[in-house]
């Protein structure tokens, strides 16, 4: 059977290098790190998750919980590394980070299917199949590679910011609490109260704060789901109170009352020993996060193993470059998958791999392609990827927005979400998706 390349060994191109090795195909995944390492990339492990832990809600009510639920259904590495290594977020899904991308690496590397050869990659290999998941931070020498790929393309871009991480012992817990908003399922973040004087300080010396030197960022550059806490927080006194510090549904223990604010912390690791602040993705110099988050009680001596950083965040115009499978129109043999498609956030990175390669496992196989329906939501990712009547691309989460309406009515947005998504299962359960 002929061999497929694959570049790029995280959330998208292990997924890809997983389906096809389970299909009998002999992949090569080519890897730079640890040789070389992405400015956000810090440890040897593939699928290495560059910010928050969370792999965001797994409620089938939710879009992305949906896309879990399909990729799951289609035997996903990615997800069941995921499932494996969870740590409890409430209705979220998040891991232990470090666990999540070991099992990953031990899993991939096991697989008899799988050469894993190490190095940067700087041209596009001239012949067979090839499949690019190199990432939003491709290695120069092959970011130039594929600009010559699409002459008369060009890149878009957009920054991309990390929250920090700090100790759990550092927490004073004094003035934090456990518990989950409305206090549904377990108590599984700490919540860090402000009153409103506390904020209005913490507010002001955040808006004037020093930000470290990016290169070409300014805020029109920034993608709403991941704003810089101190972009949000310069559109307006009270733009976090409605985001990140929302209070609704924490009732602080000790007064019985709602704090005018509350800062939340997620368990980064299974052990419990490291918590990221949520929401808190900033491009802050390291000094000033440690003053300014200061000033909030329960971390005014908090100990950071991570400052937040913010990165250029590269992408191609797909829908003028790529088909519903990822493929490149007109050089079918190169497929691209991941962030660099322009689907945003881990588990879509994960979804495009898995379709690119299932579809060129068919294909390898002399088998027509698997079409995943605009109903499914792996299949209406793609297919907004490549429709070319988008016109100024973005990158795009999964949403039910790009999935078609029922068609009747159902009373309430959770039911008649929860009907699209039995929808898109049985759909999915049409394909023929097995080896
Ligand atoms: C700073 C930042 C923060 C982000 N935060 C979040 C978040 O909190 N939540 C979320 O859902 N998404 C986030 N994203 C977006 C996105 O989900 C992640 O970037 C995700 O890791 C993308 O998966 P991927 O497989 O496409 O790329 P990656 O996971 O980046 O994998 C690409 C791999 O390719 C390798 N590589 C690169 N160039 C070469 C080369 N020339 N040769 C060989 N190997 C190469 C890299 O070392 C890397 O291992 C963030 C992105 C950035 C940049």
């Amino acid at each position: 059977m002929e061999s497929v390349i694959v570049i790029g060994a995280g959330l998208a191109g292990s997924e890809a290098a997983w389906q096809l090795a389970r299909r009998g195909i002999p992949v090569e995944l080519r890897e730079m790190k640890p040789q070389k390492m992405t400015p956000a990339h810090h440890t040897e492990y593939f699928g290495e998750l560059v910010c928050s832990n969370s792999l965001r809600s797994d409620q089938m009510e939710n879009a992305v919980g949906l896309l879990k639920e399909e990729l799951r259904r289609c035997s996903s590495l990615i997800m069941s590394c995921a499932d494996e290594h969870r740590v409890e977020a409430g209705g979220a899904l998040a891991v232990d980070r470090h666990a999540f991308a070991q099992a990953i690496t031990e899993r991939i590397k096991s697989h008899p299917n799988i050469t894993v050869v190490e190095g940067e990659v700087t041209e596009i290999p001239e012949a067979g199949n090839v499949i690019l998941a190199s990432g939003p931070l491709t290695s120069e020498a092959l970011s130039e590679a594929i600009s010559r790929l699409f002459p008369g393309s060009r890149y878009l871009n957009f920054f991309d910011a990390a929250a920090p991480l700090v100790t759990f012992e550092s927490v004073d817990m004094d003035s934090a609490w456990f518990a989950s908003r409305y206090d549904r399922g377990t108590p599984d973040y700490i919540n860090c109260p402000l009153t409103e004087e506390e904020y209005d300080v913490f507010w002001r010396e955040l808006i004037h704060a020093q930000e470290a030197e990016v290169h070409g960022f300014e805020d029109a550059g920034v993608f709403e789901g991941c704003m810089p806490v101190e972009v949000m927080a310069r559109r307006g006194r009270d733009t976090l109170c409605y985001g990140p510090l929302k209070p609704v549904g924490l009732k602080d223990p000790k007064t019985g009352k709602e704090p005018f604010a509350v800062v939340q912390l997620r368990k980064d690791n299974a052990q419990g020993t490291i918590y990221n602040i949520v929401g808190f993705q900033t491009h802050l110099k390291w000094g000033e996060q440690k003053r300014v988050f200061s000033m909030i009680p329960a971390l005014k001596n908090a100990e950071y193993v991570r400052y937040g950083v913010m990165h250029r965040n590269t992408f191609l115009d797909s829908p003028r470059l790529l088909d519903r499978y990822y493929r490149v129109r007109g050089q079918e043999r190169l497929m691209f998958a991941g962030q660099i498609t322009g689907v945003e956030g881990y588990v879509e990175s994960t979804a495009s791999g898995a379709l690119a390669a299932i579809e060129l496992a068919r294909r390898l196989e002399g088998k027509e392609p698997v079409n995943f329906p605009r109903e499914t939501a792996i299949g209406a990712l793609a297919l907004y990827i490549s429709d070319q009547s988008v016109v100024n691309f973005q990158p795009m989460n999964i949403n039910f927005g790009l999935i078609p309406q029922l068609g009747y009515r159902v009373k309430g947005k959770r039911n008649k979400n929860a009907e699209i998504s039995k929808r898109a299962l049985e759909a999915l359960g049409k394909l023929d998706l097995e080896p």
